[in-house]
C-alpha cells in the first residue's frame, strides 16, 4: 500500500508567553495557522520481515516520525512494517514546526492503515512535542495550555504571507532559554486578559489588531541572531503589513491583508528571493489532503 499525505507548516500569528511549567514547558496563548508551504510524506507498506523505517533528507539524526512509529508500536500498533519518506520543504529548525508537522501527518496516515483512537494519537501527540497536537487537522486553532489545549478558530480575513527562511538553524529550548533570561515571561493574570482579549478580537472574515499580531519570543531569537531584524525589515520595506518572527524563530513571516495578499506576497518573495535564497509566499492551509 502506497499513502501520501502534505505536513503544511506553521506560523504563529501571535504567541504570548507565560511562566515555565514544573514539566519544563512554557505557558502559551498562540493563534497557530498552518500554510501552503508544506513538507510531502510517502508511506509504503513493507514485505513481511521488514522493519519500520523512516527516510528524510536534509536532516541529520533521530527523526520525529520515527519516535511516532515507536509510539504507536510501544502501544500495540501491529499492522506490517512500513517506510515514511519525507520531502522537507518547511525550513528546518526555523520555528515553523516542520517537525512536529511532519509526526502529526504520519500519524495521520498510519491512521488510515489502521484504525487508531482519537484519545491514543492525541495523547502520543502531545508526548511527541506541545506543537505535534496542533498539527493533527492543520488549520487555524488556539493553542493555550503549553499549546496543546486547542480551539478550533474560524478563517480571518483574507491574507498571504512572506516566508523568510534564514541561512542558519534556531533551537527552540535555546530561544525559550533566552527569553527566560531575558524575563520575557507574563505572570498568570496578564496571559489570561490577553488570552481573552484574542479570543474576542478573533471573529470570522475579520483581521485580529495588530497590537494582538505579537510573538513575545521575537525579542529571544533577536537577541540570540540580531541579524534576524534585517529579514524584518526587509518584509516591511517589501509592503507586508505585519512582520514577525514564526515561533522560536529565525524564519521571518510578512502578512498581507485583502484581496491581492496573495499577489503582493507573491511579488514580494520574488523581489527577496536573491537577498534571502528559499523566500516564497505562502496562503492560509486549507484542503486536508487525505
Ligand atoms: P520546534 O518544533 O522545536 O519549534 P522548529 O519548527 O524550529 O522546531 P523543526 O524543523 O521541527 O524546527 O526542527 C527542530 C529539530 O528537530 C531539528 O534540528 C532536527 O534535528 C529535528 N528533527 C527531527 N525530525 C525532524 C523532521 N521530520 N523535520 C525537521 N526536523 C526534525
Amino acid at each position: 500500500m502506497r499513502l501520501r499525505a502534505l505536513a503544511p507548516g506553521k506560523v504563529n500569528l501571535c504567541l504570548f508567553l507565560g511562566g515555565r511549567r514544573a514539566d519544563g514547558r512554557h505557558e502559551l496563548v498562540t493563534l497557530l495557522q498552518s500554510v501552503s508551504l508544506a513538507d510531502e510524506l510517502e508511506l509504503v507498506t513493507l514485505p513481511e520481515g521488514g522493519v519500520d523505517e523512516v527516510r528524510c533528507p536534509g536532516v541529520e539524526g533521530p527523526n520525529l516520525v520515527s519516535r511516532a512509529l515507536a509510539g504507536l508500536r510501544a502501544r500495540g500498533w501491529d499492522p506490517p512494517a512500513v517506510r515514511i519518506t519525507i520531502r522537507k520543504r518547511i525550513p528546518v529548525a526555523g520555528g515553523m514546526g516542520g517537525g512536529s508537522a511532519d509526526a502529526a501527518a504520519a500519524l495521520r496516515l498510519c491512521r488510515v492503515l489502521d484504525g487508531l483512537g482519537d484519545d491514543l494519537v492525541y495523547e502520543l501527540a502531545r508526548e511527541l512535542g506541545a506543537d505535534v497536537p496542533s498539527q493533527l487537522a492543520p488549520g487555524l486553532v488556539l493553542g493555550t495550555g503549553a499549546g496543546d489545549v486547542l480551539e478550533p478558530v474560524q478563517e480571518l480575513a483574507q491574507f498571504a504571507l512572506l516566508i523568510l527562511p534564514q541561512p542558519f538553524e534556531l533551537s527552540a529550548a535555546e530561544v525559550y532559554r533566552e527569553a527566560d533570561r531575558l524575563g520575557l515571561g507574563r505572570d498568570g493574570a496578564e496571559m489570561g486578559t490577553l488570552g481573552a482579549e484574542l479570543r474576542a478580537a478573533l471573529r470570522p472574515g475579520r483581521a485580529p489588531a495588530p497590537a494582538l499580531l505579537v510573538n513575545d519570543l521575537q525579542p529571544a531569537a533577536l537577541s540570540l541572531c540580531p541579524s534576524i531584524g534585517g529579514a524584518l525589515a526587509a518584509a516591511r520595506a517589501a509592503g507586508a503589513e505585519h512582520a514577525l518572527v514564526s515561533g522560536s524563530g529565525p524564519t521571518v513571516a510578512g502578512l498581507y491583508w485583502g484581496a491581492d495578499a496573495p499577489d503582493r506576497a507573491g511579488a514580494a518573495a520574488l523581489a527577496l528571493a536573491e537577498r534571502f535564497p528559499g523566500a516564497s509566499s505562502a496562503v492560509p492551509f486549507r484542503v486536508q489532503t487525505i
